[in-house]
């Protein structure tokens, strides 16, 4: 059996009508689930049951106490991202940093402790690269990974690689962490190239990362209360994109694990976003987000979609760390 890693001899074929709509969908996707699973962030499954019965809309609360709508780092985060790749037409490691660094100026609802690490060392010794900690394999640089997977679209392996450990190692420098971070934007550009064979391909790709290390190997038991730590936030995601079918039963299926669920939820949704396109968000969802931050990912996922390989025919510009863009 060949790897879904490997190159295929047949390309994927290239479905440019829908492109629009499954990018849409990834960045709204990532916003709705970081909105709904933050309500029930840090809950059992239990007490998700007791209290809100099946957790199924958006209606902010939560350990954060959010408003209705609200979003959380993990969609903040992306827009910083996004905008950096967009200010330096492409990855420059400072210019990431800053963008972070300036987000959490902002007073942001919530920040992961590996984060705001990282971005405290950034502004004392302007380093970008967080030292390597095999024990520090967060999901904290999956989470605000789409840009990645947008902007790099037609890229060569190597290069998409590339950009998502540089914005990854800002904060985040585990080798176990980077396997699952390139893993999931592989999936994510394999559902938005083209629907047709998608989700088989995507769930070839989560085995072949679970092939890497054992660490990720979702088949087993039923992963609840999935913390922090990347691998089992990917469990999570990976049983409930398996056994679900479509958007909503996807994101239902996943926040009501509890643990963390605005971060299973964010990462979900993109990918589920991505596979299934904004048409497939329900509308109850997509109204109840902050009409600021709707309007963000929408231009995002367009302006990044148009830096890419793919629809500039632009090679990844990656902008050396002497120069500022
Ligand atoms: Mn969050
Ligand atoms: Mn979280």
């Amino acid at each position: 059996m060949t790897s879904a890693l490997a190159p295929k001899t047949k390309p994927i074929y290239f479905d440019p009508d829908g492109l629009m709509d499954r990018a849409r969908g990834a960045y709204l996707g990532l916003a709705v689930g970081d909105a709904l699973g933050a309500t029930v962030e840090f809950m059992t499954p239990r007490e998700i049951a007791h209290t809100h019965g099946q957790h199924k809309d958006i209606t902010g609360g939560g350990w954060l106490n959010l408003k209705p709508g609200q979003v959380t780092d993990d969609t903040e985060m992306s827009l910083a991202l996004g905008r950096a790749i967009l200010f330096g037409g492409g990855f420059h490691d400072k210019t990431i940093a800053e963008a972070f660094s300036v987000w959490l100026k902002s007073k942001p609802v919530d920040v992961g402790h590996t984060v705001r690490r990282g971005i405290v060392r950034f502004r004392a010794a302007g380093t970008t690269q967080a030292p390597e900690d095999e024990y520090d394999a967060g999901n904290g640089a999956v989470m605000r990974a789409l840009p990645v997977a947008l902007s790099t679209l037609g890229a060569p392996h190597e290069d998409v690689t590339r950009a998502a450990k540089l914005q990854a190692h800002v904060t985040h420098n585990a080798p176990l962490a980077d396997l699952g971070l390139v893993a999931v934007v592989r999936m994510v550009q394999r559902a938005l190239l083209n629907s047709g064979g998608a989700y088989r391909d995507m769930i070839a790709i989560a085995h072949a990362l679970h092939e890497e290390s054992g660490k990720y190997d979702f088949t087993k038991k039923a992963q609840i209360n999935p913390s922090g730590f990347l691998p089992e936030t990917l469990r999570a995601v990976f049983q409930a994109f398996a056994r679900t079918d479509g958007f909503e039963a996807a994101l239902i299926d996943v926040v009501n694990r509890g643990g963390d669920a605005d971060t299973t939820g964010a990462i979900l949704g993109f990918i589920v976003g991505a596979l299934h396109g904004a048409k497939a968000i329900p509308r109850r969802w997509l109204s109840a987000l902050e009409v600021d931050v709707r309007n963000a990912c929408e231009d995002q996922a367009l302006q990044l979609l148009e830096l890419s390989p793919l629809l500039s025919g632009v090679p990844v510009r990656f902008i050396p760390n002497s120069a500022t863009p």
